[in-house]
Parts: C-alpha cells; sequence; structure tokens
C-alpha cells in the first residue's frame, strides 16, 4: 500500500489515503463529467481528513445517497462517499501531491445509467 496526501486547492482540506492504486476510474454521471474526474476507489479507512473538515461542504442530487464533498473557499472537489458502496470514497487523484496516472488503467464506469 501506498499512502498519498492530497488537498485541495486554497489547502483547507487536507487528507490521506492508503491504495495500491490497482485502476484508476472516470464516470459518465452528470456530475463527474462536468468535473472531469479521474478517480481512485479507497474504502472508507483507507482515507483520513487531516485538516478542514469543517471546509467541506457536501453536494447531492437524484437519490441523495452519494455525498459530494467540495471545499467551501475553493469549490474543488476532494472525493466523494459512494452511491453503490458508500463505505467507500471515489478520490479526485488530481488533488493527490505528486501522484503519476500513467501505467494505471483507467476504467470508465456508467454513472449515467445508474437509476
Ligand atoms: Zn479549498
Amino acid at each position: 500500500m501506498k499512502t498519498l496526501r492530497g488537498s485541495c486547492h486554497c489547502h483547507a482540506v487536507q487528507f490521506e489515503i492508503e491504495s495500491d492504486f490497482p485502476e484508476l476510474t472516470t464516470c459518465d454521471c452528470s456530475l463527474c463529467l462536468r468535473k472531469n474526474a479521474l478517480m481512485v476507489k479507497v474504502h472508507e479507512d483507507q482515507l483520513r481528513i487531516l485538516s478542514g473538515e469543517d471546509s467541506l461542504t457536501t453536494y447531492t442530487f437524484h437519490t441523495h445517497t452519494a455525498q459530494h464533498y467540495f471545499c467551501s473557499t475553493c469549490g474543488i472537489y476532494p472525493f466523494h462517499r459512494k452511491r453503490v458502496t458508500p463505505d467507500y470514497y471515489g478520490v479526485n487523484v488530481h488533488c493527490l501531491d505528486d501522484f503519476d496516472a500513467s501505467g494505471i488503467p483507467t476504467r470508465a464506469t456508467d454513472g449515467n445509467g445508474m437509476k
């Protein structure tokens, strides 16, 4: 397992995750398309919010099960709690420090088809 730190743009929200990065995912739901999100899935035990929890705001839509977090100052999306597997987070890999996505397979997931 690698431990990587991440943050939002203004650094109010800082977190770290553990993952072996077996794959990254994109999603074609109406929200992820707009965010151009590239994500890694981690269990809630593998994500620690180090600071800025009170800066996080949530956005929900459709079934309002998934919790889409964003920083209330800079608006950046660092991670979201998933809908089908709510004990997992999707983490925005572009928020991770020194993350290199090359060589990691990317899988397109079907969010738009989820009803
Ligand atoms: Zn921020």
